[in-house]
C-alpha cells in the first residue's frame, strides 16, 4: 500500500496474478478484476478531489456489492476506485 498525504492509495496487482488473480473456490473458477488503483479518502475533501481529477476514469465503490461482479465481468475498467467506505459520516 502507498500512501500519498491523508490518502491511501493501494495498487493493484497485474490481473491473473496473486490474490486479484483468477481462483478456483469450490472448484468453479472466478473471473478476475481488472487491474485498477484502489483510493481510500479520509476526508469528504479528498473524497471529492479525487472524483474531479480523475472524472472519466473513476467510480465510486460504496458497498461493491454491483461494482465488482461488473468489474470482473470486465463491464467497467476503471483506472481509479474510490472507496468511500472510510468516510466519516
Ligand atoms: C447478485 C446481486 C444481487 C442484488 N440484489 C439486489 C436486491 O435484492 N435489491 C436491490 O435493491 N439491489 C440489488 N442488487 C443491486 C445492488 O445492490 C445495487 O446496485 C446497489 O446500488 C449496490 O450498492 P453498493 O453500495 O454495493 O454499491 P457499489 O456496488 O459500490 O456501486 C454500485 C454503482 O454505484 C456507483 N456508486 C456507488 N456509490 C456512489 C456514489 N456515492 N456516487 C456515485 N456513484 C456511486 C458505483 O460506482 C457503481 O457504479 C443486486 C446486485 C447483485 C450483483
Amino acid at each position: 500500500m502507498e500512501r500519498s498525504g491523508s490518502e491511501a492509495k493501494v495498487r493493484n496487482v497485474t490481473p491473473g496474478s496473486g490474490a486479484a488473480g483468477n481462483y478456483h473456490r469450490g472448484g468453479r473458477r472466478r473471473l478476475s478484476l481488472p487491474q485498477f488503483t484502489l483510493l481510500r479518502p479520509r476526508t469528504l475533501q479528498e473524497a471529492v478531489g479525487a472524483l474531479a481529477k480523475h472524472a472519466s476514469y473513476i467510480r465510486v465503490l460504496a458497498g461493491g456489492t454491483d461494482l465488482i461482479p461488473s468489474m470482473r465481468q470486465k463491464l467497467f475498467e476503471p483506472e481509479y476506485v474510490l472507496d468511500i467506505r472510510h468516510l466519516p459520516n
